[in-house]
C-alpha cells in the first residue's frame, strides 16, 4: 500500500543492505523493498560504538548505554519478536568491539551499560567476555536479560556478578505452568524462580521479572494470584505488561486467523493496551489489573526492606546502579499504576508537544490513507528456514 509513495522497506538486518540503500537514495533510484532473501547477517562484524558526548550525557539522571554484543535465541515463545526479528542462531560480534565499545562508554561519562541481547546465557562467549571485563578492570555496572535455566548455572552468576552485573532481566511470564507450555515457553520452570532470586541475591545481583497478564486462559483471579505469588518471591524489581499478539509473531497468525484481534492502530500493539478480544477478561479489567499489579507489587515497607538490603550489602562499583534501579523503578511503576499509565511509557512526566491525530490530513494527503491496514506476517525465505532449523534448541 505504502509502496511506490517514496517508503522503502528493509526487511532485513541492516548490514546487509545500508549501504545500498543509501547508494539508491542518492541516485534517486530507491527500491521499494530491500532484504527478501535473507533476513540475518551471518558474521557480526559491527563497528565500536560510538557514545554521546559527556555533555550531552550530563543531559541524563544516570546515563546508560545499550550495547549488543549478540543477537538471536534458540527459543520459540509464541509471543516474542525478537525470534523473528534476530532468528534462532545466535550470532555474536568479535569480544574486542564489546570491550572497547565498553571502555568508550566509561571514558565517555556512561554510569551504567544495558547488555540488549535477548538471552546473555546463551550467548556462547559470555564468559570470555566477563573475564575479560574483570581482568581489564572495566568496573561497569551493568544490565542483562537471561533466560530461566540461568538457575541451572551458579558458576556464570558468580562471574557475572564480578564482571559488573547490578540487576538480572528474567521473563518469567507466568507461574503457570500448562499456560508457559501453550505460549511455548518450555524452558521456564516457575518452581525454579525462587533459586533464581537466592542465586541472584547471594551474588549481590538485584532481580526484575517480567509478567505478561492476559494468557489466554488467564482470569482475574489467576492474574491477583500471580501478584500475590509473586509478591512472596520478592525480585527487587517486576514489571508487567499486556499479552500483545504483536504483527509477525506465531500468535499474531494465530489469533488473527481466530479474528480474535480487534485493535486497527499498530501504534497501539506496545504491549500496555488491549488488543485483542479475552474470553475471560473485558479490556477495562485487564487494563484495571495492569495498573493494580503495577501499583501493588510495591507497598513502601517492602520497597524500603529491598533498598536496606542493598545498602547492607559490602560496597562495590554496582551499589548504586542497584539502588538508583530499584528505587527509580519501583517509585515509577507506584506512580504509574496510580496513574493508570504503563511505568515504561513516558517516564516521570510528559511533554506534549504534538498529537498523532495531527498529521492525520498529512497522512491521506501523502499517502492517501488513514491508516496502514494490519499486515500478514513475512514467510521466511528457504535458507533463513534452514538456518533457524539448525539453531533451534528442542524444548528442555
Ligand atoms: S526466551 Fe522466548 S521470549 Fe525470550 S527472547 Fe527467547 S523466544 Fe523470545
Amino acid at each position: 500500500m505504502l509502496q511506490g509513495r517514496g517508503v522503502a522497506f528493509s526487511l532485513c538486518e541492516a548490514e546487509l543492505v545500508w549501504p545500498r540503500i543509501l547508494e539508491d537514495a542518492l541516485s534517486g533510484g530507491l527500491q521499494p523493498v530491500y532484504g527478501r532473501e535473507e533476513r540475518w547477517q551471518q558474521q557480526l562484524d559491527s563497528p565500536v560504538l560510538r557514545p554521546p558526548a559527556r555533555r550531552d550525557l550530563r543531559r541524563y539522571a544516570v546515563p546508560m548505554l545499550g550495547i549488543y554484543p549478540a543477537r538471536g535465541c534458540p527459543y520459540s515463545c509464541t509471543f516474542c519478536s525478537v525470534i523473528k526479528i534476530a532468528g534462532h542462531a545466535v550470532r555474536s560480534q568479535p569480544i574486542e568491539t564489546t570491550l572497547a565499545s565498553l571502555r568508550a562508554a566509561k571514558a565517555a561519562g556512561v554510569q551504567f551499560v544495558m547488555f540488549t541481547s535477548d538471552n546473555f546465557n546463551k550467548y556462547p562467549d559470555v564468559r570470555i567476555l566477563a573475564e575479560a571485563m574483570i581482568a581489564e578492570r572495566i568496573e561497569l555496572p551493568f544490565f542483562a536479560q537471561c533466560d530461566a535455566q540461568i538457575h541451572r548455572d551458579p558458576d556464570l552468576v558468580r562471574l557475572l556478578a564480578r564482571a559488573g552485573c547490578f540487576q538480572m532481566f528474567v521473563g518469567a511470564e507466568s507461574f503457570n505452568a500448562a499456560t508457559l507450555r501453550d505460549a511455548h515457553k518450555f524452558h521456564n520452570d516457575p518452581g525454579k524462580y525462587a533459586r533464581i532470586v537466592a542465586l541472584c541475591r547471594e551474588n549481590g545481583i538485584t532481580t526484575h521479572f517480567s509478567n505478561i497478564l492476559g494468557f489466554p486462559a488467564d482470569t482475574e483471579r489467576g492474574i491477583l494470584e500471580h501478584l500475590s505469588t509473586l509478591r512472596a518471591l520478592g525480585p527487587d524489581v517486576a514489571s508487567f505488561y499486556i499479552l500483545t499478539p504483536i504483527p509477525g509473531t506465531e500468535q499474531y497468525d494465530d489469533f488473527r486467523r481466530n479474528g480474535w484481534i480487534t485493535e486497527t492502530n499498530l501504534d497501539r500493539f506496545d504491549g500496555t493496551t488491549v488488543t485483542w478480544r479475552h474470553s475471560n477478561l473485558a479490556n477495562e479489567d485487564l487494563q484495571r489489573l495492569l495498573s493494580r499489579c503495577c501499583r501493588e507489587f510495591y507497598p513502601v515497607g517492602e520497597i524500603a526492606s529491598k533498598l536496606w538490603r542493598i545498602l547492607r550489602r559490602r560496597r562495590d562499583f554496582r551499589s548504586f546502579a542497584s539502588l538508583f534501579s530499584v528505587s527509580g523503578f519501583s517509585a515509577m511503576s507506584r506512580m504509574a499504576g496510580i496513574l493508570g499509565h504503563h511505568p515504561m511509557a513516558g517516564g516521570i512526566g510528559r511533554v506534549r508537544k504534538d498529537r498523532a491525530a495531527d498529521y492525520a490530513d498529512l497522512r491521506l494527503r501523502v499517502f492517501g490513507i488513514d491508516r496502514a491496514p494490519l499486515p500478514s506476517s513475512l514467510p521466511l525465505s528457504r535458507a533463513d528456514e534452514e538456518i533457524n532449523r539448525r539453531a533451534k534448541l528442542v524444548p528442555a
